[in-house]
């Protein structure tokens, strides 16, 4: 009799035990060769100080950025640049062909003006940047990168309007975050970090954090030693060297080649699409 007592007591211990592992944290999702962490350089607006500093600073470092292009900034004349970066390499990515914002902005107009689009209007938008970058680089396959980190259009979320409209895999949004837990991750609003003036220093602090958390971290620049919410050259090239010297630490990716692998990855942890 007191056998059997302890017969089920063991079994009820195994049962808690097996229960206990399907529920544990989950599991981590690991980068390629390696690495502990990945990084994202990405670049909005087609800011001509992109193609002017950006672009051959992260060439001589043998560095790959992701190029969020705004249609009305892209000049007919330095088409061809956008083209070369894309053959470098690099990643050119949707982010709207008029920049709609909020109203709240000043540098945004009415006709502009987010508040005043519907939900059709702005997909219709993406669609014609879709084919305006097919005709750049001829892929089809495309990023997104939210105008302003904004995810409303008319007081209404677009987040899931994108995920099923089939023009884009992934979107980037804003937060600052490192992204930590891939389970819990939208791929339709990956955080990111922009800081106006930020310093070299800084932003490898930035890196160091993501490395501890085995994370993502994704930078969101515009200016490039001048132009808008810039950071100096110098700091930019501190990072690019940072990055490159220590490429066995870090996967530094175009923000597309890191998604696919974030998406492929959740579902090995078990976490589907
Ligand atoms: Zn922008």
């Amino acid at each position: 009799m007191v056998t059997m007592k302890i017969k089920t007591l063991i079994a009820l211990a195994v049962l808690l035990y097996i229960h206990s592992q399907s529920t544990a944290q989950p599991e981590k999702i690991s980068w390629p060769d390696g690495a502990k962490a990945a990084i994202c350089l990405t670049y909005d607006d087609a800011m001509e100080t992109h193609l002017d500093i950006a672009i051959p600073d992260l060439n001589q470092y043998g560095l790959r950025g992701t190029f969020f292009l705004q249609g009305d900034n892209i000049m007919i004349d330095r088409i061809w640049e956008w083209r070369q970066a894309s053959l470098k390499g690099h990643e050119l990515g949707n982010h709207t062909a008029f920049h709609p914002c909020s109203e709240k902005l000043d540098f945004i107009t009415p006709e502009f003006a987010a508040e005043n689009y519907t939900v059709d209007r702005f997909l219709r938008e993406l669609e014609v940047m879709n084919t305006l970058l097919f005709a750049i680089d001829g892929k089809k396959e495309r990023t997104y990168a939210y105008t302003c980190g904004q995810t409303e259009f008319g007081g209404v979320s677009i987040i899931d309007t994108l995920r099923i409209s089939g023009l884009f895999f992934a979107a980037r949004g804003s937060g600052r975050g490192i992204v930590e837990d891939f389970r819990t991750l939208d791929p339709f609003n990956v955080p990111s970090g922009g800081y106006e003036g930020i310093k070299g220093s800084e932003m490898i602090g930035y890196i160091e954090k993501a490395e501890q958390a085995g994370g993502l971290g994704v930078f969101t620049f515009h200016g490039v030693g001048g132009q808008y919410i810039s950071v100096t050259r110098e700091a930019h090239q501190e990072l690019l060297s940072y990055l490159s010297e220590n490429r066995d630490k870090y996967w530094i990716a175009p923000f597309h080649e890191v998604m696919k692998h974030v998406i492929s990855e959740r579902k090995r942890i078990g976490r589907d699409e």
